[in-house]
């Protein structure tokens, strides 16, 4: 199951670790995509249980790279685009809540080290190098072109307030970290942009 760090909603810890149950709102616009895999996660384990199914839950957190679609409207490609475009860049909020964003190709190698792992629980599967969106906006300006404006515009409801995947898990049981940088992925992520 694909699952997602969604599951933590808007987390009263951090860093996330799999032991951590969530603080997610049953009932805001957001809710439709958090329960949904909540409750795609509880269905794995039940079949598990009753049938015995084997499963793999990853939670994958912030995930960027080449191939994303310029208009998906996700913060990195949508910084990306706005700056090769010579727009100015839209943070949501103030700018203060952080992700933590990793690398496809990191990504994948979780994936399949977890597919070809016997752990039937969930796994979160992310880069827990922290960011809040201001700096990341103020680093895709300064490799693209520093003289650009940032523009602030309204917090969407339920826009958490930090994320970070706790590891430790991945570490010892798929013996699997990322290994690409923010900054070296963000070179990728952009030289893929500059060609398309
Ligand atoms: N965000 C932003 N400007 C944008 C797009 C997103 O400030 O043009 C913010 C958004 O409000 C959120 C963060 O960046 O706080 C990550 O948004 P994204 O949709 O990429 O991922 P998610 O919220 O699902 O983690």
């Amino acid at each position: 199951l694909a699952s997602t760090s969604e599951v933590y909603g808007n987390p009263k810890e951090s860093p996330q670790s799999e032991s951590y149950h969530g603080y997610v709102n049953p009932v805001g616009p957001r809710s439709c995509y958090d329960e949904g895999k909540r409750v795609a996660e509880t269905l794995c384990l039940d079949y598990q249980r009753i049938h015995n199914l084997d499963i793999r839950i990853m939670r994958i957190f912030n995930t960027y790279g080449p191939r994303m679609k310029p208009n998906d409207g996700r913060v990195v490609s949508n910084f990306i685009y706005q700056a090769l475009q010579k727009k100015s860049l839209t943070i949501y909020g103030d700018g203060l809540q952080t992700r933590s964003f990793c690398y496809v190709d990191d990504l994948i190698d979780g994936m399949i080290n977890l597919m070809n792992s016997n752990i039937n629980s969930p796994v979160n599967i992310g880069n827990p190098q922290e960011i809040t969106i201001l700096e990341l906006a103020k680093k895709i300006r300064e490799k693209i072109n520093p003289n650009l404006e940032i523009v602030f515009k309204p917090l969407p409801q339920d826009d958490p307030l930090k994320r970070q995947p706790d590891i430790t898990k991945a570490k010892r049981y798929l013996d699997w970290e990322p290994k690409i940088s923010l900054d070296n992925g963000l070179d990728k992520t952009i030289s893929w942009f500059k060609n398309l």
